[in-house]
């Protein structure tokens, strides 16, 4: 297993960590297998989306906010139940299938780290699975 720091800078936002996910695919060595991006935390997330317009990063953002879960008055005393639901909804890992050293995303797929409760310092685990 593979691990990287992400420094988020603001409460909600979409970090694109392609380039990192994809030297550690490379470095692996690994022709055919799975790529699975993983983050242990709990208010925050990892989805795969458009790279091509950055529009697209910030209205995930804007439609999650349309929500509006911080008008719900939660019981979770640490006030920060918005970002664990956001979490949830997004999910903590995603799968990516690696095919002749390279991962398979679509044109204009990119992977991302989504930060709900920042600015913290985050962490991403990657574990490359090869198939025979
Ligand atoms: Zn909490």
């Amino acid at each position: 297993m593979e691990t990287f720091s992400v420094r988020t800078r603001a409460g909600n936002e979409l970090i694109d960590i392609t380039a990192e996910v994809k030297s550690i695919t490379a470095n692996s060595g690994v022709q055919n297998g799975l790529c699975l991006v993983y983050t242990p935390h709990t208010t925050a997330a990892i989805t795969i989306n458009e790279n091509a317009d950055p529009d697209v990063q910030s209205d995930i953002l804007k439609g999650l906010a349309h929500l509006k879960l911080e008008s719900v008055h939660f019981d979770h005393g640490e006030g920060n139940s918005p970002a664990h639901l956001k979490s949830s909804l997004i999910g903590c890992s995603e799968t990516i299938i690696i095919e002749n050293g390279k991962l398979r995303l679509g044109a204009w797929q990119g992977i991302y780290f989504c930060e709900f409760d920042g600015p913290r310092n985050r962490k991403v685990h990657v574990q490359i699975l090869v198939s025979r």
